[in-house]
Order: C-alpha cells, then sequence, then structure tokens
C-alpha cells in the first residue's frame, strides 16, 4: 500500500502493524474507551463497522472491566439491509459478542423505503430520515442494552466529507458536535458515542478487512446517489489525488479550531422530547417531527386517491 500522504510504500505486515499503532494511539489520546464501560458497537455489515467490531474485540475481549454489544439498526431498505444484517449475526456469532437488533418498522412506525414512497426524494432526501431514525434508534438500542458508550465505524473520508458538508450546508450546530467524542453529555438518556477509526483512510480500512479475512458486505445503499454526501465525497476525493493529505487536514483544522469556537457557542438548549422523552433541541425531537408529517402526508394522500375514485 502506497500512502500518498506520507510517501510510504508498506507491506501487509508493516501496514497491519502501523493500522494497530494509530487506532491505539487514538483511543488512549482521545480516551474513547476506559475502565467500566460497556460498549455499543455500531453494526452495519459494512466493511467499517465490521473492522471496528473486531478491533475492539481484539482489544477489549480479555478486559473483565470492558464490555462489548453490538447493535444493527434495520432502516428499511429492501435489498439492501438484510444481506448485510446476515454479516452482522455471523461477524457476532464468530466472535462470541452479544447482537442487538432494532428496526425502524417496530420503532418509528414504518421503514425507510415507505417513508421515502410516501415523503418522495424531492421535498427531504432519504439520507435526512435515515441519519434521524438512525441516531435516535442507535442510541434508544444502547441505552436500553446498558450502554456507557456507543462506537461507530466512522473513518477518515466520513469526517472529512461530515465537515465540509456542514460547511455547505451552513449547519453550524451539527458542525459544532464534530469530533472524536459526539454529543450532549449532560443530557440523562444519552449515550455518548465514540468514533476509533475516524483517522483512518477508507481505502486503509478496507485492506485491513481483507488481509485479515474479515467478512464484510459491500452493498451501496440505493439511496446514497441522492445524498449531498456524495457529491462532497466527489470533491475530496478529487482534492486528494491533485492533494495527497486534504482529507486529515480537513479533519485536523477542524480539530483544532471547534474546541475554542464551541466555548463560545449557545446553540439550543437541550431537553427532552415532549413525545418519546429523546434528547431534543426543541418541543418535539426530529424523530417524531418525522414520523407525524409522515403520518399527515400520508392521510393527505389518501384523501386525495379518494377524492378522485
Ligand atoms: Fe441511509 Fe442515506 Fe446511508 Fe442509505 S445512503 S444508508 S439512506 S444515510
Amino acid at each position: 500500500m502506497e500512502l500518498h500522504y506520507t510517501g510510504e510504500v508498506l507491506c501487509a505486515k508493516h501496514f497491519t502493524r502501523k493500522f494497530w499503532r494509530r487506532v491505539k494511539r487514538h483511543l488512549s489520546k482521545e480516551g474513547l474507551i476506559t475502565s467500566g464501560d460497556r460498549v455499543g458497537i455500531g453494526l452495519s455489515g459494512g466493511k467499517d463497522s465490521t473492522v471496528l467490531l473486531n478491533v475492539l474485540h481484539e482489544l477489549f475481549s480479555r478486559r473483565t472491566d470492558i464490555s462489548l454489544v453490538a447493535i444493527t439498526v434495520d432502516e428499511g431498505i429492501a435489498g439492501y439491509r438484510s444481506p448485510s444484517l446476515e454479516v452482522a449475526r455471523r461477524a457476532c456469532g464468530r466472535l462470541g459478542i452479544k447482537h442487538v437488533v432494532i428496526s425502524a418498522r417496530d420503532e418509528f412506525g414504518r421503514t425507510l423505503d415507505e417513508a421515502v414512497r410516501i415523503a418522495g426524494t424531492q421535498e427531504q432526501a432519504p439520507c435526512s430520515y435515515c441519519g434521524v431514525i438512525r441516531r435516535h434508534l442507535l442510541n434508544v438500542a444502547a441505552r436500553r442494552a446498558g450502554c456507557t458508550k456507543v462506537a461507530t465505524g466512522h473513518n477518515l473520508d466520513d469526517e472529512a466529507e461530515s465537515v465540509l458538508m456542514d460547511f455547505v450546508r451552513g449547519d453550524v450546530n451539527k458542525m459544532m458536535r464534530l469530533g472524536a467524542k459526539v454529543g450532549v453529555r449532560s443530557f440523562k438518556g444519552f449515550v455518548q458515542r465514540v468514533k476509533p477509526l475516524r483517522l483512518i483512510p477508507e481505502k486503509e480500512i478496507a485492506l485491513f478487512a481483507i488481509l485479515n479475512g474479515i467478512e464484510f458486505d459491500p452493498a451501496v445503499c440505493p439511496y446514497s446517489h441522492l445524498a449531498l454526501r456524495e457529491d462532497v465525497r466527489d470533491a475530496i476525493n478529487a482534492l486528494e489525488v491533485a492533494h495527497p493529505g486534504t482529507k486529515f487536514a480537513i479533519v485536523r483544522t477542524a480539530d483544532r479550531i471547534l474546541p475554542h469556537v464551541q466555548k463560545g457557542f449557545f446553540g439550543a438548549v437541550p431537553q427532552a422530547c415532549g413525545s418519546c422523552g429523546e434528547l431534543s433541541s426543541g418541543p418535539l425531537c426530529r424523530f417524531c417531527q418525522y414520523a407525524e408529517e409522515l403520518d399527515s402526508m400520508e392521510k393527505g394522500k389518501k384523501k386525495g386517491n379518494g377524492g378522485s375514485a
């Protein structure tokens, strides 16, 4: 593997050694997982989360003061989530890690596919629904499983994209929540999120999986082409080719600036959602708002169909 951003060319052995060194250093420097933690690992079955599952199992499974549980959110995307769910089940079975599955159909009242059928893809991109549903359900499942942390498989590419996306959308609130440890820790019921792989480029996570025989589902979500993230990814990849190290530079710059900005930033005061009790920036959380909006859109459509029949 040639690491263009450092100029190194590494054989499998040295690549793997460097990978472990970087993950361990990031975990300990940021204090992401500590004694007493019960860690819920967000496991989709894709490469990032299955590598994360294997990495955390290797590092912590022999520790008696730290425990792991895997959590898969089934958003309800036909033909996409079922195969990856099977990969996730097999991975947990092999490693002996408890696996919890939480579904949008049960908790949100409808699958993502159903939400997209009702709302279309113009007004609200599927990823907007999906992101809110996943974050909400991951927190609910983690809390039910008694977790003190949720670890997600975000990689360097994801993080660089998130920084630029927040700029492009002008979403300052979201930008303030970027970093290795995410979220409002002061809110009871919110399980803090940590990202152990956030300084590893996506390609290197894929290579680590292949070199270590880690099974993962390579499928791409059928809605991904509709996401802003896709355009931002293309732009960053083009910059990375022309200027190696761009992704690291974007994330490091944000990491250096944000702590200073966060101190003086007064966003919405966290409060409990009036309907579900989860963390919210207003009287109703986004998850419940979406559920209500979809209910009324569906009713409107049925009325319209009834009128024209
Ligand atoms: Fe969800 Fe969008 Fe990712 Fe598909 S691409 S899994 S809809 S966030």
